[in-house]
């Protein structure tokens, strides 16, 4: 099957690098945005909607006959990270970089502007989406509750994400839970500073502090899960000032909670609060409680994963039937929310630096394989 011409394929490369040298942080893609809109004019799609969920952006191919509306979702943000990498197109921001491959995965959405723009669909609609705010868990949130949302609808939303340490151009899928959710919870303690030498007439956060810490990773585990469906995982503690005469009275503990279902997610943290609530009343401390980063876990749909297997047959890639959800989180899942949702991965060889790294790079090998795959499963759904 041939989706791509080579000079296509080439404008599709110079498109990444581009890209790539001129990042935005989640939120911010006002730029990344406008080249993306550029591009999809030149493709002629029957609807372009922009400024969804903040800087997204949509193209719609309309057949104007019944059948489904297929959404291929793509992300725009980059990293606060700094590129160490030294390729040519190197980011020309400092401390700022697409070293998650957002712009391999934009590329290839925009190569599938460039199909359906020549082999529009036979029946129903396509939809290709680029979400903004993908790595602080904002916006696919903010996609779906946009009124514009109501132009798109999907039947089916599909996306995909590179991975490195696994084969280059093997697919990677399960049915069920793909990835876990994620939260960030912030307990904020509350008591009372006093003279150092008489720490009895103060109320300090210090032993409740030390038992939190103790306690709440265990939480998962007192509650029957193991690290394959559920952890939480410790990120940071502050507590009190810098004088050595001052006892403290306030701290802050942060901790990231992860499980492999959003029913699981949101009776663990349920207990993760009465723990930390319970600590603080025993030693009389006021308490506050803020959540940061909600990741929904993305339930993939047997019958949305069905088209991705076969889409893999039909490109003849390897396929690795997943036998468990990864444990990073995407926003993804919130799409799972409003339509038949299918995530895989896409190997980036096992060489690569992996995702984050400060010198990683999209294998641009990808950005082929990865519309063969999305094109073969339109075809199979508005062909
Ligand atoms: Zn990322
Ligand atoms: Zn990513």
């Amino acid at each position: 099957m041939s989706v791509i011409e080579l000079n296509v394929l080439d404008e599709l490369i110079a498109l990444r690098r581009e890209l790539h040298q001129y990042p935005e942080l989640s939120g911010e893609e006002e730029n990344t945005a406008n080249r993306i809109k550029a591009w999809l004019e030149t493709c002629s799609p029957s609807q372009i909607i922009d400024q969804i969920g903040g800087h997204g952006i949509a193209a719609i191919f309309d057949s104007e006959t019944e059948g489904p509306s297929v959404l291929f979702r793509c992300e725009l943000d980059a990293l606060p990270i700094f590129e160490v990498g030294q390729p040519k197109w190197r980011s020309k921001e400092d401390g700022k970089a697409h070293l998650c491959g957002h712009d391999g995965h934009m590329s290839i959405i925009c190569g599938l502007a460039r199909h359906f723009a020549e082999n529009p669909p036979r029946k129903g609609r396509i939809i290709l989406l680029f979400q903004p705010a993908e790595e602080n868990g904002a916006g696919a949130s903010a996609i779906i509750n946009d009124p514009k949302f109501s132009l798109i609808k999907p039947d089916y939303a599909f996306a995909l994400h590179n991975l490195p340490g696994r084969p280059l151009h093997e697919i990677g899928v399960k049915s069920g839970p793909f990835n876990f959710a994620s939260e960030g919870l912030i307990v904020n303690l509350v008591g009372k500073t006093s003279h150092a030498s008489h720490p009895e007439d103060g109320i300090s956060p210090a032993s409740a502090v030390a038992e939190i810490l103790a306690k709440l990773p265990n939480v998962p585990q007192e509650l029957g899960y193991d690290h394959r469906t559920a952890l939480c995982t410790l990120i940071s503690t502050r507590m009190g000032g810098k004088a050595f005469g001052v006892t403290p009275a306030d701290a802050r503990i942060k901790a990231t909670l992860r499980s492999s279902t959003n029913a699981a997610q949101q009776k663990l943290m349920h207990h993760m609060q009465e723990l930390v609530k319970q600590v603080a009343r025993r030693n009389g401390l006021g308490v506050t409680l803020n959540h940061r980063e909600k990741f929904l876990s993305c339930q993939n749909d047997p019958e949305a994963t069905n088209y991705i297997k076969k889409a893999a047959k039909n490109c003849n890639l390897a396929l690795d039937e997943l036998q468990e959800p990864f444990r990073w989180s995407e926003d993804f899942g919130n799409f799972s929310l409003v339509a038949k949702t299918a995530m895989f991965v896409l190997g980036a060889g096992q060489t690569q630096p992996q995702l984050h790294n400060s010198d990683y790079d999209f294998p641009e090998e990808l950005i082929e394989t990865g519309m063969k795959m999305f094109v073969s499963i339109a075809d199979e759904l508005c062909g």
